[in-house]
C-alpha cells in the first residue's frame, strides 16, 4: 500500500527538519539521567531561568476571581487592553495609535502566523536574515509563502542592506527582522534600518517588514533599540511577555499594525479573522488583563547581563571567537571546526549541550542559550576548558 498521502506530506516531510533544538535537548536530557542535572551544562533552550516577578504572579492572584474574565470577548482582545498597548508604544516610538491597531494575540509564535496569514499569497516570499529563528520558515509555509534567507554580516551579524537589496523581487511579501536577535543577540543599528527603509520604499510595490520583537526589552549597556514601527511605514510589530516577564507558557503577545499602511483597516480585519479562524479565537483573557499592568516591567534583565558577561568570559578564556552580544539572552560563538554538528557532537562528550548554527541558517557557528542557573554557566567552565584544549 502506498502511505504517501495519508498525512500532509508537507507536514511529514518538515518533521526531519525541524528537530534541531529539541534533539539536543533530548541529548542532554539523557546525559542528565546518568550524570545527575548538575553535572551536565545544557544550553540549548530560550527558556527564561527566573520565575515571572512577584509584582506578576500577585496581579494574576487578584485578577482570578474578577467576574466575566474567563469569558469570550472581542477576537481583537478588550479594548482597554488595546488602548494601554497603543498608547505605551506609542509613548516609546512617537508613533501615533490607537486600540483599533491593536490586536491580541497568542504569544509571538501565534502573531507571526495570523499577521503572515494575512498578508501572503501562494508562492510569495519573506526574507529573513541569517542566522534566524528556524521557525520562520514553517511559520511562512503554513500560509504558502517561500523564506529566502540573507546573510547578516559575518562577525557582526549586521544587517546587509545591499544583501537585502538583491534578493528583492516581484514575489517578495516581507521581510522579517527581529533585534534584539537569536540565535546572535546583535542589534540592529539606526543607520542600516535608515538605508532598509530607503530600498523599501524604492521598490515598485509594497514589501512589508515584520518586526519581531520579544527581546526588545532585553538589552545591555544601556543601548537603545531603534524603533522599526517609527522607521518603517509597512510596519507591522509583533511582540509578547514570553521572555520579558518570563510567561513562554502563558502565550500572551500582541500584534501592532502600522496606521499608516494603506487600508490597514483591512488589513486588522484580516489579522482578527486569522485570529479567530486559526483556531486561537482571541488571546488568553486572562492573561491580556496582567500584562496591560506591566507593560514597562522586565523580569531578571540585570541577572541576565551578569549570565552573559560570566559566559562570554568563559568562551573567550577558552578559546572561543565570539561577538558580545547586546541584548536577548543567547551567545554565538564561531564553531572552532567548519561543521558545528560534528563539533555538538563533540561538546556532549564533556556534558556540554549547544546547538550548531546549522539549524538557524548559519553553518560554523554554535548558539547558546543563558537564560539558565548561573550555577550551570560557572560550573561549566572547566568542561568548556577541556574540550577547547582539543583545537588549540
Ligand atoms: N521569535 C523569536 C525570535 C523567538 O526567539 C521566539 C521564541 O523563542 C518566538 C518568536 C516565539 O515566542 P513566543 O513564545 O512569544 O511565541
Amino acid at each position: 500500500m502506498n502511505n504517501e498521502n495519508t498525512f500532509s506530506n508537507q507536514v511529514v516531510d518538515n518533521l526531519g527538519k525541524s528537530s534541531w533544538i529539541r534533539a539536543m535537548f533530548e541529548k542532554g536530557e539523557q546525559l542528565k539521567k546518568i550524570y545527575g542535572n548538575e553535572n551536565v551544562f545544557d544550553f540549548t533552550l530560550g527558556n527564561p531561568d527566573p520565575e515571572p516577578s512577584k509584582e506578576v504572579l500577585d496581579t494574576m492572584r487578584t485578577l482570578i476571581d474578577e467576574p466575566n474574565i474567563h469569558k469570550y470577548m472581542a477576537n481583537a482582545g478588550y479594548p482597554d487592553v488595546r488602548q494601554k498597548i497603543a498608547e505605551h508604544t506609542q509613548k516609546e516610538s512617537g508613533v501615533s495609535l490607537s486600540a483599533k491597531d491593536v490586536i491580541m494575540v497568542n504569544g509571538a509564535a501565534g502573531g507571526l502566523n495570523v499577521v503572515l496569514k494575512s498578508i501572503l499569497n501562494p508562492g510569495e516570499e519573506v526574507i529573513v536574515i541569517a542566522p534566524f529563528f528556524s521557525e520562520y520558515k514553517f511559520y511562512t509555509e503554513n500560509h504558502g509563502g517561500t523564506i529566502v534567507p540573507v546573510k547578516a554580516k559575518p562577525g557582526s551579524f549586521a544587517l546587509d542592506v545591499d544583501n537585502i537589496k538583491n534578493a528583492i523581487n516581484k514575489k517578495t511579501k516581507a521581510i522579517i527582522l527581529n533585534s534584539p536577535n537569536n540565535p546572535t543577540g546583535a542589534v540592529y543599528d539606526e543607520e542600516s534600518l535608515l538605508k532598509l527603509s530607503k530600498v523599501l520604499k524604492n521598490a515598485d510595490h509594497t514589501i512589508f517588514v515584520l518586526s519581531d520583537e520579544p527581546y526588545v526589552k532585553i538589552v545591555y549597556d544601556n543601548v537603545k533599540i531603534p524603533s522599526v514601527i517609527k522607521i518603517f511605514d509597512n510596519s507591522i510589530v509583533v511582540n509578547s511577555f514570553s521572555k520579558s516577564l518570563a510567561l513562554p507558557g502563558e502565550r500572551i503577545g500582541y500584534v501592532i499594525v502600522n496606521p499608516k499602511i494603506d487600508r490597514s483597516d483591512v488589513l486588522v480585519a484580516a489579522i482578527v479573522f486569522a485570529n479567530r479562524t486559526l483556531g486561537f479565537v482571541n488571546a488568553p483573557s486572562m492573561l491580556q488583563k496582567v500584562i496591560a499592568n506591566h507593560l514597562n516591567d522586565v523580569t531578571g534583565l540585570n541577572e541576565y547581563k551578569e549570565k552573559r558577561d560570566a559566559l562570554y568570559n568563559i568562551l573567550i578564556e577558552s578559546g572561543f571567537e565570539c561577538e558580545k552580544p547586546k541584548g536577548a539572552f543567547y551567545l554565538f560563538p564561531k564553531s572552532p571546526i567548519p561543521d558545528d554538528g560534528l563539533f555538538a557532537a563533540e561538546a556532549l562528550k564533556y556534558n556540554l549541550v549547544l546547538v550548531g548554527g546549522t539549524g538557524f541558517g548559519y553553518p560554523g557557528y554554535l548558539r547558546l542559550a543563558y537564560c539558565v542557573s548561573m550555577d550551570t554557566i560557572r560550573n561549566s567552565r572547566k568542561s568548556f576548558n577541556e574540550l577547547m584544549k582539543n583545537y588549540k
